[in-house]
């Protein structure tokens, strides 16, 4: 049985990450999921969350917008409609797009109540992921 798996993360905008990890843990549209090298392939959709992944020790996030996981034996395939790993998170970006969300909410009015809402979780989970690694 492998002992890593290569985990690869991949969105419309191109290519997050592709690495050697020892173990991912996911958020699955039905809760979290851990994966371990060599366990049953499965193909699962996603939600807007946090991915966490080991690799020698040490703990990497990686913010994820929705999607698919396919996950082989060896392999996680995450197709995510936008990703950034935590390093990579624009948090002023994240607390304008917060702002924008929750005044757009207040207004109420004309807007596309859905759309607002899951803007503000995409902001909210961002500046999440960011906090993990100590930055706000
Ligand atoms: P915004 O309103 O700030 O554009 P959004 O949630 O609408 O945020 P997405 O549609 O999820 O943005 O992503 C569009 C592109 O911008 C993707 O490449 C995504 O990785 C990037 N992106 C969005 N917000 C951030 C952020 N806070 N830090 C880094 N990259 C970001």
């Amino acid at each position: 049985m492998a002992e890593k798996l290569t985990l690869e993360v991949v969105t419309p905008y191109g290519s997050v990450l592709s690495e050697e990890v020892n173990e991912v843990v996911a958020p699955g549209s039905e809760g979290e999921f851990g994966v371990l090298p060599g366990h049953v392939p499965f193909v699962t959709t996603l939600k807007i969350g946090i991915l966490t992944y080991k690799q020698n020790g040490s703990v990497r996030y990686v913010f994820v917008n929705s999607g698919y996981a396919e996950v082989y034996e060896d392999r996680v395939l995450i197709l995510a409609d936008s990703a950034e790993r935590a390093e990579d998170i624009d948090v002023e970006r994240a607390k304008a797009a917060m702002k924008r969300a929750e005044e757009r909410l207040k207004k109420q009015e004309n807007i596309d109540f859905a759309r607002a809402q899951a803007s503000l979780q995409r902001a909210l989970t961002r500046l999440q992921a960011a906090e993990k690694i100590g930055k706000r």
